[in-house]
């Protein structure tokens, strides 16, 4: 983790490669045909997937929202940033590395022992709930793995179902995200006629005279995010 750290990271966990593999495949959002690889099969020599947590203030999701043409990019470039350094970083330890955004993040998060799915979807860290971006390297680095939580058991959500009710696309339902009623690909294209939902969720964040439109509101209504 130290230097994760120093690099700016506010979470590591180490994943072994092979655990994917004994889990379902998931389907990749608006390709609901397609699924996500597998780490093997995507590098055959990974030996470890590091999962890097980057903190993110409530605070600035809600700047980002309100700021239309930043969108949620913001924390990924630097997430990106500090992921080529980290990598060059094992380059030069003699180890070969890899960022990826093949490897389907969430259930990486959770097999790195960072947390558990909620019913908005996002995994949610003990500590910092789902104010978290995370990103992915393979390594052929032997790294010790941490312990892993189960993909198949959902974060303690109990009977809340606050992202649920608040979602302005009704999107939400058995722990998954329905990316065509999501108002985020929404406003990217995929539903960009739906502009009741557009519009709904102008009114909900109390913004306007835009079409582009960012939404955290199923992130920002969990509890689980209280802990910090
Ligand atoms: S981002 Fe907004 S619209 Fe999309 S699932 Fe969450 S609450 Fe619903
Ligand atoms: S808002 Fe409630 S139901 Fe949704 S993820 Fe958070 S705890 Fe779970």
């Amino acid at each position: 983790m130290g230097q994760a750290t120093k690099m700016g990271f506010s979470l590591l966990g180490i994943a072994d490669p092979g655990l994917f593999e004994r889990y379902p495949r998931i389907r990749k959002p608006a390709e609901s045909e397609k699924y996500w690889p597998h780490p093997h099969e995507i590098w055959p020599e990974c030996r470890s997937v590091v999962v890097l947590g980057l903190h993110c203030r409530e605070e600035v999701f809600d700047a980002l929202v309100r700021m239309d043409n930043l969108w949620g990019s913001f924390y990924y470039e630097i997430l990106s940033h500090r992921e080529y350094r980290l990598r060059d970083w094992f380059r030069e330890q003699g180890c070969e590395a890899r960022i990826t955004d093949d490897v389907p993040v969430k259930r990486a998060a959770v097999l790195a022992g960072l947390g558990h799915v909620g019913r908005n979807s996002l995994v949610a860290h003990p500590q910092h709930g789902s104010n978290l971006r995370f990103g992915l390297l393979l390594t052929d680095a032997e790294l010790a793995f941490d312990e892993p939580n189960d993909p198949l058991e959902p974060a303690p959500c109990g009977d809340c179902r606050q992202c649920e009710d608040v979602c302005p696309g009704a999107a939400i339902s058995n722990y998954r995200v329905d990316f065509s009623r999501c108002i985020i690909p929404a406003a990217g294209g995929w539903l960009s006629d739906d502009e009741d939902k557009i519009r709904e969720a102008r009114r909900i964040q109390q913004r306007g005279g835009v079409v582009e439109v960012e939404c955290n509101l199923c992130q920002k209504t969990c509890p689980l995010n209280e802990a910090e």
